[in-house]
């Protein structure tokens, strides 16, 4: 068979050879040991957080080594494409920090290795395909569905394995003749990689993440491009990441399986192969059982989740970081004020098996970023979120600046600065009692305190409240109050002889606390009392006290 002809015949339109594709695309010019990395999501409107953390891998392994990252969008799959998608994804990224040195951007392409959009890189993926016809590495196929259908119902009575491979890749020793024939009859066909492995054989990859991996060899017909001209993933990603030059692929570990057909492709092609990375799922504790993390049931998933809610990025990223690289932990806890970025991530150190994903944990990371900031930085980072999510609640904040500074100073700041606040919409219900709209009596009135006494405490705080009290004198007129109503003044002694007092004074105090933020655990009440200024304050006792009836 003259496989120059047949190549020919099948690729009249392609005139490059991939010879000039090696020209255009040069190894790239980058000190040594620079990596090469790359996002290759599929434009589908749905970024989930394995995005971002494959994303994080790339990211960190590019930069830190004075490296390229680039975005190249896998669009061959038509049905699953989405309007608006890309913007959408850069956008998603850039929020939590991961920013492109090259690729698909928001204003086009940048680069010198693009198309970054593979449904723009038709001819080049028709270049190899050419060549691999021209070298008796792949030919057409013309089987039809209900053939292959036959195929694999015989390959299951058989119990061997399915596929289209050696006997039972119906194509793979065509004619020239008969594939002219085929064609001018109208048949569609596909090109199939012909192989030449076998599962007997095996060999050998390391994956940086994994190690050492030993596999047997892809005996498969893969098909490489489909009846469109449009390649498959296993093909795009070879011809890609070699003429993009990328020297260390970071995918999920979803792609593991076939990996054969990969270093097949590579082998063929005469191409070095590029360094793999299969990251592991993300899992989850639910209950006892750790499971993969669903789109369905985990709104967690997605990456709009945490916008929505107003994470805040660094957060997100310093727990990505610590779930990343076992080591991370230790690093922070020694150097507690060092950007991320200082930290020598490798894909070494990440886990081969299931990554648990722990949403208390990044709230945890949350407190401790947040607690760092200064009150004009939780204000600016408030309402970015709210301006995008909650309009009214924007507009509330920015009526009086002044009180937000004051409401995010309580207790920042100082050796123990307090870590109440988490993520935008847990903080806005935080401070929400501050706003007369979103004040709500959220616990009960103290136990030891009847509805009677309560009634009367509220009375008496109305008379007496003055603003112009410091801290201690106002707690004074707390104590007194407590010890004229049988409660006692130190809540030891109410613990030591329970029987001789009502409650002690923090009971008392917690009826005021209640009128006052609907709660009955706050920050000082002193000071939010100070904050809010006596109209306010003076309101809510009357109103409590309104309510008790
Ligand atoms: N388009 C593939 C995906 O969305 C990318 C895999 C890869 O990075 O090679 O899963």
């Amino acid at each position: 068979m003259d496989y120059n002809k047949l190549a020919n015949l099948l690729f009249p339109q392609i005139k490059k050879t991939p010879a000039d594709y090696e020209a255009i695309y040069p190894p790239r010019n980058l000190p040594e040991g620079a990596k090469v990395t790359r996002l290759g999501p599929s434009p589908t409107g749905f970024i989930h957080l394995g995005n971002l953390y494959g994303a994080f891998v790339d990211e960190r392994l590019a930069h830190q080594s004075g490296g390229v990252f680039f975005l190249r969008i896998e669009d061959t799959d038509d049905k699953r494409e989405v309007q608006g998608a890309i913007p959408m994804l850069i956008q998603a990224l850039h929020h939590f920090g991961v920013n492109f040195d090259e690729g698909a951007t928001m204003n086009g392409e940048v680069g010198d290795y693009g198309p970054y959009q593979q449904s723009k890189r038709g001819e080049i993926y028709q270049c190899f395909a050419k060549y691999l016809v021209s070298q008796g590495l792949a030919y057409p196929c013309f089987m039809t569905e209900e053939e292959i259908a036959a195929v694999r119902e015989e390959q299951e009575a058989k119990k061997v394995n399915p596929g289209i491979y050696g006997e039972y890749a119906k194509c793979r020793d065509l004619s020239f003749e008969e594939v002219v024939d085929r064609i001018s009859d109208g048949q569609e066909y596909v090109i199939r990689f012909k192989s030449n492995g076998s599962l007997e054989n095996h060999f050998t990859v390391v994956d940086a993440i994994r190690g050492e991996l030993t596999m047997p060899e892809n005996d498969q017909d893969v098909v490489i491009l489909k009846k469109t001209g449009i390649p498959t993933y296993h093909f795009a990603h070879v011809v890609d990441d070699h003429l993009m030059r990328t020297t260390h692929v970071v995918r999920g570990e979803e792609w593991l399986s076939s990996l054969p057909i990969h270093v097949a492709l590579f082998n063929a092609l005469g191409w070095e192969l590029p360094t793999y990375c299969h990251t592991t799922v993300l899992m989850k504790m639910d209950g006892e059982t750790k499971r993969k993390l669903s789109k369905r049931k985990d709104p967690e998933l997605s990456l709009e989740y945490y916008k929505q809610e107003g994470y805040h990025p660094l957060a997100v990223r310093e727990y990505l970081l610590t779930i990343l690289n076992s080591n991370y932990e230790e690093w922070r806890i020694a150097n507690p004020d060092a950007p991320a970025e200082d930290f020598q991530f490798t894909a070494e150190k990440m886990s081969s098996s299931g990554t648990l994903f722990d949403l208390d944990k990044l709230n945890d990371i949350c407190k401790d970023v947040l607690a760092k900031m200064s009150a004009e930085e939780v204000l600016r980072y408030m309402l970015d979120w709210a301006e995008e999510y909650q309009p009214a609640i924007a507009a509330m904040m920015k009526d009086d600046p002044d009180k937000m500074i004051k409401i995010f100073s309580i207790d920042r700041g100082g050796d123990k600065p307090r870590k109440d606040l988490v993520y935008c919409r847990q903080i806005f219900h935080f401070i929400s009692y501050f706003f007369d709209d979103h004040f709500m009596i959220e616990d009960d009135y103290p136990a030891e305190v009847s509805m009677k006494d309560a009634k009367a405490i509220l009375n008496r705080y109305f008379q007496e409240y003055d603003e112009n009290d410091d801290n201690p004198a106002w707690f004074e007129k707390m104590k007194a109050m407590a010890g004229d109503m049988g409660y006692a003044i130190k809540p030891k002694d109410f613990k030591k002889n329970p029987d001789q007092y009502k409650g002690h004074v923090g009971h008392v105090s917690n009826v005021i606390r209640l009128a006052i933020t609907g709660r009955t655990n706050s920050p000082d009440l002193w000071l939010i009392q100070q904050i809010m200024g006596k109209e306010q304050v003076r309101g809510r006792i009357a109103q409590a006290f309104q309510d008790i009836g």
